[in-house]
């Protein structure tokens, strides 16, 4: 994309700053796959502590993360508690089906936020009928419901009464970082009680590439295995483990400018006859917004965007989302704005 387009299509867009790449090209490597890459081990180390959690494995992407969580706190023919609008069920190819050999119960919210009530009723038991659940997968912060936030004590109480059951609790934290910041408490603190956290370093904090798994080291070595069934055994990956330590120290402290971003947009979008937006203040960095008062379809609007130099998705013909990120600042979310503006008002 050249320098100009603001690309507002999704967190994963941003390119890696100045500063990863010079560390990119100084990293120390060795052979991962072996454990022998510094760089990767000193990256691991560091999610670990960050995330609070006994160890961690870097792997390539945020799919290929929680695919190995699910698999590790699963047997084959159990099934795994989901918000319905989650990635997991959504998005990952249902990994979980393939990989881990369970079955996916969704609960619908529309907030994207799963509480206890919710689930115990969805809770089952081994039986001559049902299916035991294995987990309870949570999505912090919830993508497709507009980067809405757990409240800590609604995370501690589902993982209080799962483990009270026998029941381990997943995060997919993509972008856990943007809800530590939005609840202002260290990222540790938001996943103390869950079993396993996967956060993505290649979303809002700019790395190039890599998602981190961290959790109890037991789990952490039986998921090395499963990484390197995947094909997600890399060898001198410390050339991507160098800027993954830079987005984990240097990028949270930023994200904030994002969630300012993100309210901008929000309101700027609210004043446009026919928007409605959904939640209307978004918490984080993600703004989803329904088109269908305009007369055009999100392919339409998309497409005018396009054309003056601002990318906007639809996720289905009457809603879109924009997502705030380091590669557009307070400017160009104004003139993207304006752009909207006028393609609508066309
Ligand atoms: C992006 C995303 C993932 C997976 O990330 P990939 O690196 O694209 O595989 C998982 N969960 C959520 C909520 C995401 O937004």
């Amino acid at each position: 994309m050249p320098e100009s387009v603001i690309d507002l299509r999704s967190d994963t867009v941003t390119r890696p700053t100045a500063e990863m790449r010079r560390a990119m090209f100084e990293a120390e490597v060795g052979d991962d796959v072996y454990q022998e890459d510094p760089t990767v081990n000193a990256l691991e180390a560091r999610a670990a502590e960050v995330l609070g959690k006994e160890a961690a494995l870097f792997v390539p992407t945020g799919t290929m993360g929680n695919t190995i969580a699910i698999k590790c706190l699963t047997r084959p023919g159990q099934e795994v508690i989901c918000e319905a609008r989650g990635h997991l069920l959504n998005y990952e190819l249902s990994m979980t089906a393939w990989f881990s050999n369970c079955l996916i119960r969704s609960i619908h919210t529309p907030d994207g936020i799963l509480t206890w009530p919710l689930i115990e009723k969805e809770i089952r038991p081994l039986g001559p009928h049902a299916a035991d659940t294995g987990c309870i997968e949570i999505e912090n912060t919830h993508n497709m419901a507009g980067g809405t936030v757990y409240p800590l004590e609604v995370i501690d109480e589902i993982c209080d009464r799962a483990h009270g059951r026998g029941i381990a609790v997943h995060m997919d934290g993509a972008r856990v970082f943007n809800a530590a910041v939005a609840a202002s408490l260290p990222v540790s603190r938001i996943c103390a009680q869950v079993d396993t956290v996967m956060c993505c370093l290649s979303k809002a904090l700019g790395a190039p590439v890599g998602s981190m798994l961290a959790g109890p080291k037991s789990v952490i070595d039986q998921g090395r295995l499963y990484r390197k069934r995947l094909g997600g055994g890399m060898r001198q990956a410390g050339i991507l483990a160098a800027a993954g330590l830079i987005a984990l120290e240097r990028m949270p402290l930023r994200l904030q400018e994002d969630h300012a971003n993100a309210k901008l947009v929000a309101s700027g979008l609210a004043a446009i006859p026919g928007i409605r937006v959904e939640p209307e203040t978004p918490a984080t960095n993600i703004v989803i917004f329904d088109i269908s008062a305009t007369g055009k379809s999100s392919q339409e609007i998309s497409a005018a965007l396009k054309a003056r130099g601002v990318l906007i998705n639809g996720i289905n013909p009457t809603t879109m989302r924009a997502v705030t990120h380091y590669d557009v600042d307070r400017r160009g979310c104004e003139t993207a704005l304006a752009a909207l503006a006028e393609v609508v008002a066309a």
